[in-house]
């Protein structure tokens, strides 16, 4: 039997909104960086989007979680990026993580 292909895959748009971003998001390291989706593959919106490298994405814990959203939400505003209603439904869903921590 043939195996699903991986739910969720990002979109080439949401690829191209961290397009520029090399370096893994927690070490810096430029080497497999790779677009993790950080609450798994339950949905391809960029607000669940996560710049890491193989080696922080092994070893990633879900204490990281509401850090790692922040990190992504405060990115995407940087960029201009505005919310559709996908991401907004997304953001809901995971309103207590948000809410969890502030950034500066
Ligand atoms: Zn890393």
């Amino acid at each position: 039997m043939k195996k699903n292909p991986p739910k969720n895959p990002f979109t080439g748009t949401v690829r191209s909104i961290f397009a520029f971003e090399r370096c893994c998001w927690d070490c810096g390291s430029n080497q497999s960086v790779e677009l993790d989706h950080i609450m798994g593959r339950e949905s391809d919106s960029p607000f669940n989007a996560y710049v890491n490298c193989r080696k922080c994405h092994t070893n990633k814990s879900h204490k990281d979680d509401a850090k790692r959203l922040q990190t992504t939400s405060k990115f995407l505003r940087e960029e201009g990026y505005l919310p559709n209603y996908k991401d907004r439904e997304f953001i809901k869903k995971h309103k207590k993580l948000y809410q969890q921590i502030c950034l500066e």
